[in-house]
C-alpha cells in the first residue's frame, strides 16, 4: 500500500504557507542546514569534475525529472553535461558507448571543458491544471534557490538561470528576494557557503508562451530570441545556452535536491515503487470537492489521492465520468481504468497515459469530454509555433474537426481520419507539442469512441439525418 504520507517526510514543509518564506524562517524549517558541507563532500579538487557524492545520492535516490518526461536526473545530469572523458575513469564508463555518445551528443567535437556550464531552471509552467512549481516559488523558495547551488555544483555549472513564466509575477518578485536574502547571507555569488565556490543565479521573466516549457524554446527566448524549438541535436547539453554545455531541470527537481541530499537516497527511494520512487507533488483540480496541491508518496491510488486530500469526488466516486492525469497532455482515462489505478510513471504509461506534470484534472458525470479536448484542441493550435508542418496545419485541422464533432456535425469515418491524423503528426515534430495535442485526441477515441458517434447521431436525427453541413472535404 502507497501514500498517506507523514507530514515529517514531507519535502515541502511551507506548501500551505504556514510560516513565512523569508530566509530567517526557512532555516528554522532546516533549509540551507550544512549545505557547505554538502556541496564539498567527495569533490575531487585535482580533477576538477563533478561532484560524485551529491550525484551518486541523486541517482540512489531513483529520482526522475518532475517536469514530465521522467528522466532520471542522476544520469541527466551526469552524463549530460559533466566532462565525458572524465567520467569514465571516474565511473568506468564503456569508452566504445561514450564515444558513441559524445559523437552524438557533440557531433563538432568542441572542447566543453573550456565553456562555462549551466543550469538552467524550468520555472515556465504552463502546462494546463498545473499549478506545483507555482507553491514552491510563492511559499518555498528557498528551497529552489538552494536546489540550484546543490544542484550547480554536481555539474561544476557558474550559474543558474531561473526561466520563470511570465504571468507569475509575485512568485518571480518572491523569489528574486529569496535570492538577494541568500547572496546577502553568503549561501551563493562568491565563495557560496564558504566553499571556495562561485555560482551565481539568475532569473528570468517569460512572456507567456506555452511553447518555451520546451527546453530549447526556452534557451531561445533566454538569449533574447523568439522562443522558437531547436532542432536536435545538438543537445543541450553540448550546446545549449549561450553555446555552452546546460542541463535544463525542473523547479521541483532541483528543489528536492538539498532534501535528499541531506536525509540519504535511501530515505527518499523508500517512498513509492522501484523505479517510481519518492515523494511527489499533485496538483489535483476540476470536479472534487476540495481541489489542492500536494505532497504525497508516489505510486498512490487515484482514488485514494482524490478521496484523502480532496474530500472525494463531488457526487462521490460513481459519479466519475473521466480524469486527465498528468496535465493537458496526457491522454484521459475513463472512470472503469481510474478504480485502480496508480500515480505512477510506469502505471500510468501501463494504462496508456502519462504521470507527466502529475495534474490531476478530474472530471464528473456531467461533463462534455468531447467540448472538453475540443477546448483543449484550440489551446494546442494556438501555442504552436508554426514551425514545422506537421504541427502548424494538424492543430488548425483538428481543432476544425473537434469543433465539428463538438457540434455533431462531423461524419462518422471523421474518427478514423482524427485518428490518422493524430498519428501522421506523432514523433514527426521539431519538439514535443505536436505529441501534446496528438495524445489527448487519441485517448478520446480509445475510451470515447460511442460518445463521439452518438454525437453525431443524435444531431442527424435531431435534424432529420441532413445534419453534414462541413466535412472534411470542404475544409481539406
Ligand atoms: Fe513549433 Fe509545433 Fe514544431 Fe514544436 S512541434 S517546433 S511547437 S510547430
Amino acid at each position: 500500500h502507497y501514500g498517506g504520507l507523514k507530514d515529517q517526510d514531507r519535502i515541502f514543509q511551507n506548501l500551505y504557507g504556514h510560516h513565512g518564506a523569508d530566509l530567517k524562517s526557512a532555516m528554522k524549517y532546516g533549509d540551507w542546514h550544512k549545505t557547505k558541507e554538502i556541496i564539498l563532500k567527495g569533490h575531487d579538487w585535482a580533477r576538477q569534475f563533478v561532484l560524485q557524492q551529491i550525484i551518486s545520492e541523486i541517482k540512489a535516490s531513483g529520482l526522475r525529472g518532475r517536469g514530465g518526461a521522467g528522466f532520471p536526473s542522476g544520469l541527466k545530469w551526469v552524463r549530460y553535461v559533466s566532462n565525458l572523458a572524465s567520467l569514465q575513469s571516474a565511473h568506468g564508463v564503456d569508452l566504445k558507448l561514450t564515444n558513441v555518445v559524445q559523437s552524438f551528443m557533440n557531433p563538432k567535437g568542441w572542447d566543453l571543458e573550456k565553456k562555462p556550464r549551466y543550469l538552467i531552471v524550468n520555472a515556465d509552467e504552463g502546462e494546463p491544471g498545473t499549478c506545483k512549481d507555482r507553491e514552491i516559488m510563492r511559499k518555498d523558495p528557498h528551497k529552489l534557490v538552494e536546489g540550484c547551488l546543490v544542484a550547480g555544483r554536481s555539474m561544476n555549472a557558474t550559474a543558474a538561470y531561473i526561466y520563470i513564466r511570465g504571468e507569475f509575477y509575485y512568485e518571480a518578485t518572491v523569489l528574486q528576494r529569496a535570492i538577494q536574502e541568500a547572496y546577502q547571507a553568503g549561501f551563493i555569488g562568491k565563495n557560496a557557503c564558504g566553499s571556495g565556490y562561485n555560482f551565481d543565479v539568475f532569473i528570468h521573466r517569460g512572456m507567456g508562451a506555452y511553447v518555451c516549457g520546451e527546453e530549447t524554446s526556452l534557451i531561445e527566448s533566454l538569449e533574447g530570441k523568439q522562443g522558437k524549438p531547436r532542432l536536435k541535436p545538438p543537445f543541450p547539453a553540448a550546446v545549449g545556452l549561450f553555446g555552452c554545455p546546460s542541463t535544463v531541470a525542473n523547479v521541483e527537481t532541483v528543489a528536492v535536491a538539498p532534501t535528499i541530499c541531506r536525509r540519504g537516497a535511501s530515505w527518499f527511494a523508500q517512498f513509492g515503487r522501484e523505479r517510481n520512487s519518492g515523494t511527489k507533488l499533485f496538483c489535483i483540480s476540476g470536479h472534487v470537492n476540495n481541489p489542492c496541491t500536494v505532497e504525497e508518496e508516489m505510486s498512490i491510488s487515484l482514488r485514494e489521492l482524490i478521496d484523502r486530500h480532496c474530500g472525494g469526488v463531488r457526487g462521490g466516486w460513481d459519479n466519475l465520468k473521466a480524469i486527465i492525469p498528468g496535465g493537458s497532455s496526457t491522454p484521459i482515462l475513463p472512470k472503469h481504468v481510474c478504480d485502480d489505478q496508480m500515480m505512477d510513471f510506469d502505471a500510468l504509461k501501463d494504462s496508456q497515459s502519462g504521470l507527466g506534470t502529475a495534474a490531476v484534472i478530474v472530471m464528473d458525470k456531467s461533463t462534455d469530454v468531447v467540448r472538453a479536448i475540443s477546448r483543449l484542441s484550440t489551446f494546442y493550435r494556438h501555442e504552436s509555433c508554426g514551425q514545422c508542418t506537421p504541427c502548424r496545419e494538424g492543430s488548425k485541422w483538428t481543432e476544425q474537426i473537434m469543433k465539428r464533432f463538438e457540434k455533431g456535425q462531423a461524419r462518422e469515418r471523421e474518427i478514423d481520419m482524427l485518428q490518422e491524423l493524430t498519428k501522421q503528426v506523432e514523433g514527426h515534430s521539431i519538439c514535443a507539442l505536436g505529441e501534446a495535442f496528438a495524445w489527448p485526441l487519441q485517448g478520446l477515441i480509445r475510451h470515447f469512441r460511442p460518445e463521439l458517434e452518438a454525437r453525431i447521431k443524435g444531431f442527424a436525427e435531431k435534424s432529420g439525418g441532413i445534419a453534414l453541413a462541413g466535412g472534411w472535404e470542404h475544409d481539406a
